[in-house]
């Protein structure tokens, strides 16, 4: 209990810092909590340490999880950070707050038919890979707009913005030039007119890069739950 609690102050203290070294105010980072792997009462230490926004990987083990904390579902928001194949898209669109791994139309186009009309919008970002072939999942730079504008127009969704999973890397001007590409692409969306406020980038190990890069969401799983 006291490990999550204090987890979580070092993790806030960090973005606060990261923060303060550019001029930007700590409220416009948000800080998901990665639970993936960890099981339901974890998840509950750290809503009861004051963390209300989780994210999750694998789609079954988070329906299992949102399951059992089923007492708290209307006080936290779950955000599906992991890939999403089109045969899961049903289930997605009636458990999840929010989809950060957009990579196709077909995929947007199922969440938006599904999603039940009792719940608001699925809030949704583009995935994009500024590691070419190093990674599989995103959509290329050069298609993230024509892609945004489709899922913009989609009545069931609300595009919140872009993420990105660059591939790790060692270097940290390369790792810092990634940071850089996804920021770009999510100024030239909304200097195309989309309505974007998230840019979702930064992990445990470089969330203080991604702040630098203006990221708005930081998605931290091991340095407050620990080693998976
Ligand atoms: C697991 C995961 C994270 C968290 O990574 P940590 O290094 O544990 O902080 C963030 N984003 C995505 C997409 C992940 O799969």
């Amino acid at each position: 209990m006291a490990t999550i609690a204090n987890n979580l102050q070092l993790v806030r203290d960090r973005i606060q810092r990261a923060c303060s070294q550019v001029g930007r105010a700590p409220e416009s980072v948000t800080l998901l909590a990665v639970s993936k792997t960890f099981p339901a009462v974890t998840v509950r230490e750290a809503f009861d340490a004051g963390q209300r926004f989780f994210g999750e990987n694998y789609v079954q083990e988070a329906v299992d999880k949102v399951a059992e904390l089923a007492d708290l579902r209307s006080q936290i928001t779950w955000h599906l950070i992991g890939p999403l194949q089109s045969n899961k898209t049903r289930v997605v669109a009636e458990t999840f707050d929010w989809v950060h791994t957009i990579d196709r139309l077909k995929i947007a186009q199922r969440l938006s038919e599904q999603r039940p009309a009792h719940l608001s919008p699925l809030q949704v970002c583009i995935q994009v890979n500024t590691s070419g072939e190093a990674s599989k999942s995103g959509v290329a730079l050069a298609d993230a707009l024509a892609l945004a504008q489709a899922v913009s127009a989609l009545p069931r969704l609300q595009l919140r913005g872009v993420m990105a999973l660059p591939a790790p890397s060692e270097d940290p001007a390369e790792q810092r030039e990634s940071l850089r590409q996804v920021r770009v692409a999510f100024e030239l969306l909304r200097s195309e007119g989309l309505p974007l406020d998230t840019l979702s980038m930064g992990m445990s190990s470089d969330l203080e890069s991604a702040v630098e890069q203006g990221s708005t969401l930081v998605r931290v799983g091991t340095a407050l739950f620990g080693k998976r």
